[in-house]
């Protein structure tokens, strides 16, 4: 029999707020534990939520960035159930009517077709606090940080439209994106600032009913959740072809082994007894606050990439490289409005601050060593002729660990290119001169000894020679 999954998933995505969402406390990461909490957060008797407005503002920037309704009139729920990470009881959720619903993402299937995901809903909710299960011998209890209850959360709920693990990393990286873009997430996943809750049914192929799913919870890198994925699919069909059922429950993924292991079973919404939370007015969100949002949009990441491929004509490939990030598109156009050759600036983009950010571990673009004026003014040094591309390759370097500007270094170390035909010309001489048995052959039409006589010639230079007038003089050498 031929199976096909069905995947939906829920994503936890963290705002980047100051403070809390029903309260003043700090969000900072790292600190020691319940060194950030207040009767609001610690859920004493009598303390009442109020809602931080930019949490709304953030939820709507969301909302416009992935096509979504927006509810201009929204509330929050109490979600109920008991756990030790608490406090309250219950967690502020929004349930009937969240602040956005019937959105979409486009993505790319397995074959690189478009494919359009919905997106089912986006509330704001709470996160909860943190347990700590102390691993010293004996020791039989374990300690709560409450630091992280009150953070605010956007739950993005996806439709069960994805259909493999490649396509559930796709639409992530590109949320991941939108959020980072639009600086309401910090998207690392380490640090559990997304985190990503899988859903995951079989059926045979031809049904049309879906599978019971499961629900694999809190997955926080992409290839953690291409894993989980493909783990549970294939449980699922071995369960399946054996004669057995899945049943709706919540697993975890044992990212050590691999594996997705059973954790609880599954609750039904009826069972969190949902109810308005009576503390807390409902949202009401003006026309005019949406036109602010819309306003202040950034360039998304796919009209960027579009735009780079159409209007500064770079292949598909750099567009999709360069717009990883919104700093380091920003860092590539400063290059471009300082020296106009986007396809130049985007090969030193790639081939030279990309490259050197991999080897020496650099995540982002703060601490860069060199400016975008650097590298422009390397360009025109490049263009001019004054250094050849090998050359530059040494100024890049250089410019990496000294941070000094390439004419500066260029001077400094008297790199500029020779240009000057009689001194290229008594250089080509010279190596003419040493290998008289090769230039023979390569008159003979031995074309392999070419790059020989450019390698020794551009040697004998120290790489300064200008490369187009040494083959040129090369040339004129075998003709006569
Ligand atoms: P819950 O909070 O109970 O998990 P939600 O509605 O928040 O419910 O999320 C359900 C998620 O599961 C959605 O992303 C939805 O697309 C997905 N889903 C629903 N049914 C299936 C199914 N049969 N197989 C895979 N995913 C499913
Ligand atoms: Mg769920
Ligand atoms: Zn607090």
């Amino acid at each position: 029999m031929r199976w096909e999954m069905i995947v939906g998933l829920e994503v936890h995505a963290q705002m980047l707020t100051k403070t809390k969402i029903f309260c003043g406390c700090s969000t900072a990461f790292g600190s020691s534990p319940n060194t950030q909490v207040c009767p609001v957060c610690l859920g004493l008797p009598g303390a009442l939520p109020v809602l931080n407005s930019k949490v709304v503002q953030y939820a709507v920037k969301v909302g416009l960035a992935t096509n979504c309704t927006i509810n201009q009139s929204n509330r929050f729920a109490r979600k109920n159930y008991f756990y030790p990470d608490l406090p309250k009881g219950y967690q502020i959720s929004q349930f009937e009517k969240p602040i956005l619903e019937f959105g979409h993402l486009d993505i790319e299937d397995d074959a690189g077709a478009p494919k359009r995901i919905g997106i089912t809903r986006i509330h704001m909710e709470e996160d909860a606090g943190k347990l700590l299960h102390p691993e010293a011998p004996g020791a039989d209890y374990s300690l709560v940080d409450l630091n992280r209850a009150c953070v605010p959360l956007l739950e993005i709920v996806s439709e069960p439209d994805i259909r493999s693990a490649g396509e559930a990393v796709r639409y992530v990286r590109k949320l991941r994106e939108i959020l980072v873009y639009l600086g309401v997430c910090d998207g690392n996943m380490n640090e559990g600032s997304l985190r990503v809750d899988a859903n995951v049914s079989v059926r045979p192929v031809g049904q049309e009913k879906f599978g019971t799913r499961t629900e694999t919870k809190n997955v926080n890198s992409f290839k953690f959740l291409e894993q989980a994925i493909n783990y549970e699919r294939q449980r699922q069909i071995e369960v399946l072809e054996d004669g057995g059922e899945i049943v709706q429950e919540t697993r975890l993924f044992d990212a050590v082994r691999g594996i997705t292991v059973s954790m609880r079973s599954k609750e039904e919404a009826h069972d969190y007894r949902y109810f308005p939370d009576p503390d807390l007015l409902p949202v009401v969100i003006s026309q005019s606050e949406i036109e602010d949002a819309r306003a202040s949009l950034p360039e998304l990441p796919d009209a960027k990439r579009e735009r780079f491929v159409s209007t500064l004509g770079l292949p598909k490939l750099d567009a999709e490289v360069l717009c990883q990030t919104r700093e380091m598109a920003d860092f590539f156009e400063s290059v471009v409005a300082l020296h106009n050759d986007p396809k130049a600036a985007s090969n030193w983009m790639m081939g030279g601050v990309l490259k050197n950010m991999n080897r020496d571990g650099m995540e982002t673009l703060a601490r860069l060593p060199v400016k975008a004026s650097h590298i422009a003014g390397m360009l025109d040094l490049m263009k001019s002729g004054a250094i050849s591309s090998k050359i530059a390759k040494d100024v890049f370097e250089e410019m990496w660990t000294s941070g000094k500007s390439a004419a500066e270094i260029v001077k400094e170390k008297g790199l500029t290119q020779i240009s000057d035909t009689s001194e290229i010309e008594a250089i080509v001489d010279a190596i003419i001169a040493k290998n008289p048995s090769e230039f023979e052959r390569l008159k003979g039409g031995d074309q392999k000894l070419t790059g020989f006589f450019v390698g020794q010639i551009m040697r004998e230079s120290k790489g300064k020679a200008n490369p187009g007038m040494v083959n040129d003089l090369l040339k004129k050498k075998m003709e006569g």
